[in-house]
């Protein structure tokens, strides 16, 4: 048995710039286990950001396309508690063989193997020999090698041979698009301000979006209500901390961008065209007047611009507040567009 979850796959794996490199080497390693530089792959990243997931999914993928292959998943604790186990009944041989039989290891949460000597050296063994037959090794922890403390220096070196990865936290369109995901499976459909106000909110991980998801479903079945923005607030202010949500500037951005018809991306990049340098300049200008973000920060959200570009960003666009009615309309709606969905 693999300890697979076949439901954690690629396609449920929604890509964005926060997993874009571990998501893609995660591909490339399941598409030739043991044969890329990538061994070991390590993923890391804070707490519900999706490592179990994607280890999962690279399980999944080797086992649906090499039926050949034999795949394990396995949390650091169960293998600890295994080894523990075997050492009881004096059958380290045969817990040491179990493993070595495996074509695809992956080791979940390898942190808690820290100031586990035994269990460390046992892995080591288990490591190398693995490594040395081509065998692919995918291991997840809450921090990069660097900083894991307690675990020996020559498995920490090892960890270092193939790619560590990170996972951050997805970017509010990406959020948005895990939410529409897991709607979309459950069948449920989500107004689209909700939408827009829960992927605002939940900033924290990915666990605690689909958390305030399940409980906004739950509470409208419940209660027989609709799911809204009253339902939403009341949920959100239960389990988020700081509902306070400063404006932010990916979410005027985003505001901007829709307005305009444009790829959000287009503001953060070098294209000159003119509507894109239109929606650039008024999101700098709404970034001013409604976060409390200093003009160099402001400039470094829009792809690394720096702080002259937001004030002569701002200048035009109070020129054009001054020139245009209909321009002056549009901004003031945009303004109350943010507002709304941040109070
Ligand atoms: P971790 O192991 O890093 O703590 P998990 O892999 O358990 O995180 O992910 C937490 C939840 O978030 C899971 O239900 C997972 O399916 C979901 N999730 C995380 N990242 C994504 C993503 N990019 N697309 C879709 N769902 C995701
Ligand atoms: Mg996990």
């Amino acid at each position: 048995e693999s300890q697979l979850n076949p439901s954690y796959t690629f396609d449920r794996f929604i890509e964005g710039d926060c997993n874009r490199l571990a998501r893609s080497a995660g591909m490339a390693v399941a598409k030739k286990p043991g044969q890329t530089a990538f061994n070991p792959l390590m993923i890391f990243g804070n707490v519900g950001l999706g490592k179990t997931h994607l280890a999962h999914a690279i399980g999944n993928e080797v086992k649906k396309n090499m039926k050949d292959k034999v795949v394990l998943y396995v949390s650091s604790e169960h293998f600890t508690n295994q080894f523990i186990e075997s050492l009881t009944k004096n059958a380290i041989s045969d817990f040491v063989n179990y493993y070595q039989l495996v074509d695809l290891l992956i080791v979940d949460d390898i942190q808690f193997l820290a100031k586990k000597q035994k269990t460390q050296d046992i892995f080591f063994h288990i490591f190398n020999h693995l490594h040395q037959r081509g065998k692919q090794l995918i291991l997840t922890s809450d921090r990069p090698p660097k900083e894991m403390a307690d675990i020996e220096e020559r498995l920490i070196s090892r960890f270092k041979w193939g790619l560590s990865a990170d996972l951050q936290v997805p970017s509010l369109e990406t959020r948005m698009a895990i939410i529409q995901q897991k709607m979309h499976n459950d069948g449920i459909e989500l107004p689209h301000n909700v939408m827009e106000y829960i992927s605002y909110t939940v900033r924290s991980n990915v666990r605690e979006l689909e958390g305030i998801l399940i409980s906004l479903i739950a509470q409208s079945a419940l209660n027989q209500r609709d799911i809204d923005m009253s339902l939403a607030r009341e949920v959100i202010s239960k389990f988020v901390d700081d509902v306070s949500q400063e404006i932010s500037i990916e979410f005027i951005q985003k505001i901007v961008a829709d307005y305009y018809d444009i790829p959000v991306e287009k503001l953060r990049e070098k294209t000159r065209k003119k509507l894109i340098v239109t929606a650039r300049k008024l999101s700098m200008y709404l970034a001013k007047q409604l976060s409390n973000k200093s003009l160099t920060f402001i400039g470094a959200a829009f792809g690394g611009r720096d702080h002259s570009t937001v004030i002569h960003a701002c200048k035009s666009v109070e020129a054009m507040l001054q020139n245009d009615q209909s321009f002056k309309s549009i901004v003031a709606d945009l303004k109350q567009k943010i507002k709304q969905n941040t109070q």
